[in-house]
């Protein structure tokens, strides 16, 4: 964790060594990842603590047009006819629409290569799932399929670093708690979609025991979705202490959890105050780093985000009650910090009657959640002007937020004052890097998983334009077109 550079404020231009450059030699630690996803788990996921509520917030999809699930997947069986623009998921690498020898070339007026380096008029050349080459225009193969969006600009597939996948409204339009798992299981993939077609190729859940089935579906190739990074369950003082946390870390490592989700401290609609000790924390995410695993720690207030920055911690979820010297300290330390500002808040907000009454989504709660949205922005504000921290991009995205995870990225730049490219390097090249994932997605260069979009127009000129997805690949398949 954290040994790359920090991308957050760089400007890299390609060398003509990246243009030309053969397959990347991929560190053992990506191996091990991709080893993860192939590998078929006998294990059953035991989540190491109940279902918590906690603080995240979203409206009807109104920005992208939410998936019908037995239409998709009708289509997908009757071998891949386009619904509402899909192409076909299933199938085999190289997939629908590439050429007769698998090569598909993708041309925009210009490529943003993740990493802060654009580039016009290239294309990317796409073969066997992988980004082959990146090339001038008039240096493309004529052969393949070819893919043309004047106007239009290539970005790496989008990162979403904390989504819940399976959150969704139940029967009665409110919040499901305690579906059926099989239930949980075709919403998460349902969610998913959404994602996916709004352009996030890559999603971490932070998540629950049916997305360890789910991801595991999509990465077999026989159910199309995001490539996903679930935690399979989460940990807190519910659990127990030091011993119980370290324990429960090692039961879902044994059951094929890709990371550790542990709150740290209360929700922000009771306060945020510190809810583990030093040790307690010492021993979790200590326990996590000898199976190789990345912590994410749910903290809202100094002492919880001071305490896991201390232990090791990867990243800090949420923060919107963090002091400039806890934001100094996750800089210094070299901890991941993912910022929610924004759609967690607003999807709370327009959906407050589906989630009012249920927990501690109290009207007090929300008013806690009123005040903390403006807290969180401010805090934004103090982390951009923190030197070396290394703001990573993820949403939160709780029932109703799938597929609008996007409008985070709008407001980091229009509420937050982000600089555009700099959002769009912590949605790509950094959040990949805090995955764990940096030589195989989040970068467009050869040798790398040919995760990409097109969006219409130029997103560091209008960030709005992350709105306007106009094709979506993942491993070198078209899902939207
Ligand atoms: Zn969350």
């Amino acid at each position: 964790m954290g040994a790359g550079a920090p991308y957050v404020r760089a400007r890299r231009f390609w060398s003509a060594g990246v243009l030309t450059g053969h397959r990347r030699r991929r560190a053992w630690s990506v191996r091990r990842e991709r080893a993860r996803f192939e590998t078929k788990r006998n294990g059953r996921p035991r989540p190491g603590a109940g279902h918590i509520l906690h603080d995240a917030m979203f409206p009807p999809s109104r920005l992208t047009r939410p998936f019908h699930l037995p239409a998709l997947l009708l289509s997908a069986l009757a071998g891949g006819a386009a619904v509402s623009g899909c192409g076909g998921a299933g199938g085999n690498a190289g997939g629908q629409g590439s050429g007769d020898d698998g090569t598909i070339v993708v041309t925009a007026d210009r490529l943003l290569d993740g990493r802060g380096g654009v580039l016009e008029n290239h294309g990317v050349v796409v073969r066997d799932g992988r980004i082959a080459a990146i090339a001038p225009a008039a240096e493309l193969p004529a052969s393949g399929e070819r893919l043309d969006y004047p106007g239009g600009a290539i970005l790496p597939g989008l990162i979403d670093t904390h989504v819940h996948l399976d959150w969704h409204f139940g029967p009665d339009d409110r919040l499901a708690r305690g579906a059926p798992a099989e239930v949980s299981a075709m919403r998460a993939v349902e969610n998913g979609l959404n994602m996916l077609h709004a352009g996030f190729t890559t999603v971490q859940s932070l998540g629950s025991a049916v997305d360890g089935p789910v991801r595991d579906a999509v990465a077999r190739g026989v159910v199309p979705g995001p490539r996903i990074i679930t935690s399979l369950g989460q940990l807190s003082q519910n659990t127990g202490g030091a011993e119980e946390l370290a324990a429960a870390v090692h039961r879902l490592a044994d059951a094929g959890a890709d990371a550790i989700k542990i709150f740290a401290s209360e929700s922000i609609r009771v306060g945020g105050g510190p809810t583990l000790s030093q040790d307690e924390l010492d021993a979790a995410c200590g326990a996590a780093a000898e199976r190789g695993l990345r912590t994410l720690v749910h903290a809202h207030g100094p002492e919880s985000a001071a305490r896991a920055s201390r232990a090791g911690c990867t990243t800090i979820e949420h923060g919107a009650l963090l002091d400039q010297e806890t934001l100094d300290l996750l800089a210094a330390n070299g901890t991941y910090y993912d910022p929610n500002m924004h759609l967690i808040f607003v999807n709370y907000f327009e959906n407050r009657d589906r989630y009012l009454g249920i927990g501690n989504y109290t009207e007090e709660g929300f008013e806690q959640m009123e005040r903390g949205r403006v807290r969180a922005v401010e805090t934004f504000r103090a982390a951009l002007a923190t030197p070396g921290l290394k703001i990573v991009f993820g949403t939160d995205a709780v029932a109703g937020a799938h597929g609008q995870n996007a409008r985070e990225a709008v407001a980091r730049v229009r509420e937050g004052g982000q600089d555009p490219a700099d959002v769009i390097v912590g949605l790509t090249s950094l959040a990949a890097e805090s995955l764990g994932l940096a030589e195989e997605v989040g970068t467009l260069v050869p040798g790398f998983a040919a995760d990409l979009i097109v969006v219409e127009g130029d997103p560091i000129a209008r960030i709005e334009a992350l709105h306007e997805v106009r094709l979506v690949m993942r491993d070198g398949r078209i899902h939207r077109r």
